[in-house]
């Protein structure tokens, strides 16, 4: 008798679980047949979903994942870093409306990794791009919020996903050139953008050498007004071309490109889009791009691996007392470093 019951009840979980299955699915594929048909409220709440940090939303954000249509490549992706300041989104909500003249959707997606540190947005506490936002064309999302580690690159990168299954086909991402967003950025751009500011040497823009190596284009922006400003953004521009002309060349293939706009005055935005869409047809049809997109994601693999074998670890029972333990050992040089690492984890799995 008690065995029947208890078949009857495990029946009854297994029947409940299944209909809780096939209604995530139909759902999912619900929702993500709206997200396809171009409706912003799905995509929006879709990338809502992929930034929580919840853990219970992981599971229907990647149900949500596969059941779209996506890893088409389709779409191109423009990066744009640069300090606070110097220009983004000014010089993108051009860039949006000249790729809309040229019959382009857009999406813009902000990486904003500094409201952990500062308790606020860099990048969203402003009202940005209002043609952009407005144009039925044209989608811009504000930026994720919040630092887990490694998290709002993937979170940008799945939102690209759906913003590409969406139907936009040029989706330009934006981030503050500080700390490790603009590495992640670059990792997802088909072309990098850095935007900088005439006069100012690296070190005074807090551009890490790094990037100015890793950029196709460098623009010095704000080339207007009074004529000296415009002389020092060539001579600042001539600079920087000669210290990278001693570089070896991007793995990428091309060169960077060089140059001066205003983004304010829309002067040169309009021409550096149209340089940067040729760019990027050459690159496509001489298998550049293809390549380029094949190095990226290994990449963006090998950071993952990286991000999600330090959060496993560190969510290890003992983890944290054996790291402290172990770290002050290491200070006081009682235990090599590698030593160390081979004993935290030895001790833990
Ligand atoms: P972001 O913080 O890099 O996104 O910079 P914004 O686009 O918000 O621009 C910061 C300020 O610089 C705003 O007041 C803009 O109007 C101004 N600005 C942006 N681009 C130019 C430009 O090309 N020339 C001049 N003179 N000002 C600009």
């Amino acid at each position: 008798m008690a065995k029947d019951l208890e078949n009857e009840a495990r029946k009854r979980a297994v029947q409940r679980i299944r209909e809780a299955k096939a209604g995530l699915t139909s759902e999912m594929k619900a929702w993500s047949e709206r997200i396809q048909n171009g409706d912003r409220v799905a995509l929006a709440k879709g990338i809502s979903l992929i930034e929580s940090h919840r853990k219970e939303d992981r599971a229907p954000s990647e149900a949500l994942l596969s059941s779209l249509n996506v890893a088409s490549g389709k779409s191109l992706k423009y990066g744009f870093t640069g300090v606070p300041g110097v220009g983004k989104s000014t010089w993108i909500e051009a860039a949006g409306m000249a790729l809309i003249e040229k019959g382009h959707r857009v999406a813009v997606l902000a990486v904003d990794p500094s409201s952990r540190r500062t308790g606020g947005s860099m990048l969203g506490d402003k009202t940005r791009m209002a043609a952009l936002s407005q144009h039925p064309l044209a989608y811009v999302r504000p930026s994720p919020t919040g630092d887990t580690l490694g998290g709002v690159a993937r979170a940008t990168a799945e939102s690209v996903l759906l913003c590409e299954a969406a139907g936009f086909d040029r989706i330009l991402i934006e981030t503050v050139g500080v700390g490790q967003s603009e590495t992640e950025v670059r990792r997802m751009s088909d072309v990098f953008v850095l935007l900088m500011l005439p006069g100012g040497g690296d070190g005074v823009q807090g551009i890490k050498r790094g990037i100015l190596e890793w950029a196709d284009v460098v623009l010095m922006n704000k080339a207007d007004g009074p004529r000296e400003r415009i002389e020092l953004a060539k001579s600042s521009l001539t600079a920087y071309q000669s210290a990278l002309s001693l570089l070896p060349p991007p793995l990428d293939g091309a060169p960077p490109l060089f140059g001066t706009s205003s983004a304010l005055d829309e002067a040169g935005v309009t021409e550096w889009i149209d340089r940067m869409e040729t760019r990027l047809s050459d690159a496509a049809e001489s298998g550049q791009l293809a390549s380029r997109r094949r190095r990226q994601h290994q990449d963006m693999l090998h950071a993952m691996l990286h991000t999600e074998v330090l959060l496993r670890t560190q969510s290890q029972p003992g983890f944290s007392e054996a790291w402290s333990r172990l770290q002050k050992e290491v200070e006081h040089a009682q235990t090599p470093p590698f030593d160390a690492i081979r004993r935290l984890l030895d001790g833990l799995n």
